[in-house]
C-alpha cells in the first residue's frame, strides 16, 4: 500500500483508536480504492476521503424502559447518518447486545458504498442499541422500541433517514417503532422499511437479501462458465438472510447442508429444503436463539456444539451470520476443504486476513457490499412505492432486485478489469462504489 491511503488510515486511528471494526473498514475500502485516488488528486485537494471518513452526523440518545416485572432499564440508542451525497441516509438498525459506536460506524461507512452500488438514490446511515430483544417478552420489546422511537423520530423522515432492520431488528420491532413514529408525528409515511405488508410495506422485502445474494453468486458462477445446479453449499445463521438465501439456492438446484448459530452448527446431509427452510422462521420467532431444535426435529440431522460450519465440506460458503465470522484458521480449513467460492451474506464476515488468504489461494469471493445490496435496494423500491401511495407485486420487485444484482456484479467486473486487477469483486465493489459517491460529493462541494 502507498501512502496515500496509509496517511488517512492513520487519521481514522487517532480519532477513534478503540473502535476496531471500524477501522478494520476503513482501511480495507482505503486500500482497495488507492488507485482510483491516485487517479483523482482533486478527490485529495478537496479533502474528500478525510469528510468520507467522518459521519455527517452521529446520535447518542438514553433509552430508558420498564420490564414486566416493572425494574428500569437504561439501553445506549444511536443512529450515525453517515453520508447524504447520493439521497437520504439508508441503512438498518441493530439491536444486539455487542453494540457500540465501532459496530454502527463499521456498518455505516460499508452502507454507503453499498447503497452506491444499487445505483438507487440513498446515502449510507446505521443506528441501533445494545438492548438484545432475544428472551424478553413481546411487551418489552414494545416498550424498548417506543421508547427508541421517542428520541430518534425527530432525526429520520422519508426525506432525511432512513432506518430498517440489521440483526435483532425484525418485522416485529419495525411495526412497533412504525406505530410510534407515527404517533409522534402524526404523519403516515415511509420513513421506516422493513414495514408489514398491510401498512406500506414491500411484498418481497423479507426475502430479498437472500436472493440477492444468490443472484450475485449466479454471475460469479457465470463468469467462470459455471452454475449452480448441484452446486453443495455451506451456510451460517438460521435467521432472515440464511432463510432467503438458501430458497433461493433451492430454486437454483444447490444444496445447502448446514445452519448455525453462536454455540453450534447443524449438519444435515439430505439438505435444507422443503418445509425444514420455512421451519427455519419458526426457529427464529421462538426467540431462544438456538438452532439445535432443527436436529431435533428432523431425524437425519445433527447438532454439532461448539463448532463453525466452515469445516465442512462444499463448493461454496456463504456467511449469512454476523461480522468476522470467518477468521484466518476458518479461511485455511476452506481452502483445505476445496472450496471454489465464498458469498458473503452478512456484513463484513471475513476478517482481513482470511479474505487474504482466501485470495492468495484462488477462492473467488463475492464481497458483502455487493452480495448484500440487494436487501437495501428493496427497501429503497419500498420508498419509492410508499412515495406513490401504491403496491408493487412480487414479481415486479423480484424483477427489479435480479436486474439491480446483475448490474451490481458487472460495475464490480468492470471496476476491476479497468484497473487492472482481473476478476477481484472485493477491489471492484469498493472502487465503483466509491467513485459514485466521489462525484457526487466533488459536485456538491465542500459540505
Ligand atoms: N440492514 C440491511 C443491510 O445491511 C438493510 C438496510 C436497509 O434496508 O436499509 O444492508
Amino acid at each position: 500500500m502507498g501512502n496515500l491511503a496509509q496517511q488517512y488510515i492513520d487519521i481514522a486511528k487517532e480519532h477513534y483508536p478503540h473502535e476496531p471494526e471500524f477501522l478494520e473498514t476503513v482501511t480495507e475500502v482505503l486500500t482497495s480504492v488507492e488507485p482510483l485516488l491516485e487517479a483523482h488528486p482533486e478527490y485529495i485537494e478537496s479533502g474528500l476521503v478525510e469528510r468520507l471518513i467522518e459521519p455527517e452526523r452521529g446520535i447518542q440518545f438514553r433509552v430508558p424502559w420498564v420490564d414486566d416485572n416493572g425494574k428500569v432499564h437504561v439501553n445506549r440508542g444511536y443512529r450515525y447518518e453517515f453520508n447524504s451525497a447520493l439521497g437520504p441516509y439508508k441503512g438498518g438498525l441493530r439491536f444486539a447486545s455487542n453494540v457500540y459506536p465501532g459496530i454502527i460506524k463499521f456498518l455505516g461507512f460499508e452502507q454507503i458504498f453499498k447503497n452506491a452500488l444499487t445505483g438507487l438514490p440513498i446515502g449510507g446511515g446505521k443506528g441501533g442499541s445494545d438492548f438484545d430483544p432475544s428472551g424478553k417478552s413481546d411487551a418489552e420489546v414494545m416498550r424498548f422500541c417506543q421508547s427508541f422511537m421517542s428520541e430518534l423520530y425527530r432525526h429520520i423522515g422519508p426525506n432525511t433517514d432512513v432506518p430498517a432492520g440489521d440483526i435483532g431488528v425484525g418485522g416485529r420491532e419495525i411495526g412497533y417503532l412504525f406505530g410510534q413514529y407515527k404517533k409522534l408525528t402524526n404523519r403516515y409515511e415511509g420513513a421506516l422499511s422493513g414495514k408489514g405488508l398491510t401498512f406500506g410495506g414491500l411484498a418481497g422485502r423479507a426475502e430479498a437479501t437472500g436472493y440477492g445474494v444468490v443472484f450475485f453468486l449466479r454471475e460469479m458462477l457465470k463468469h467462470f462458465g459455471d452454475t449452480l445446479e448441484g452446486k453443495t453449499v455451506v451456510v451460517s445463521g438460521y435467521g432472515n438472510v440464511t432463510w432467503g438465501t438458501i430458497k433461493k439456492l433451492n430454486e437454483f438446484g444447490a444444496k445447502v447442508i448446514t445452519i448455525s448459530n453462536h454455540e453450534g452448527y447443524v449438519l444435515d446431509k439430505d439438505g435444507v429444503e422443503g418445509d425444514k427452510v420455512d421451519y427455519l422462521l419458526d426457529l427464529r420467532a421462538s426467540g431462544n436463539r438456538k438452532c439445535s431444535p432443527y436436529a431435533d426435529k428432523y431425524e437425519n440431522a445433527e447438532f454439532i456444539p461448539d463448532k463453525k460450519p466452515w469445516e465442512v465440506p462444499a463448493d461454496i460458503y456463504i456467511p449469512c451470520a454476523t461480522q468476522n465470522e470467518i477468521t484466518l484458521e476458518d479461511a485455511k480449513q476452506i481452502v483445505a476443504n476445496g472450496a471454489k467460492y465464498l458469498c458473503e451474506a452478512a456484513n463484513m464476515p471475513t476478517t482481513p486476513e482470511a479474505v487474504a488468504y482466501l485470495k492468495e489461494n484462488g477462492v473467488i469471493i463475492g464481497p458483502a457490499k455487493a452480495a448484500n445490496a440487494g436487501g437495501v435496494a428493496c427497501s429503497c423500491i419500498e420508498m419509492s412505492q410508499d412515495a406513490q401511495h401504491t403496491f408493487f407485486t412480487p414479481e415486479e420487485v423480484y424483477d427489479q432486485l435480479e436486474k439491480i444484482m446483475v448490474n451490481i456484479h458487472r460495475q464490480c467486473e468492470e471496476a476491476s478489469a479497468v484497473y487492472g486487477l482481473g476478476y477481484d469483486l472485493v477491489a471492484g465493489a469498493n472502487i465503483a462504489g466509491f467513485e459514485r459517491v466521489a462525484n457526487a460529493m466533488m459536485a456538491e462541494g465542500i459540505v
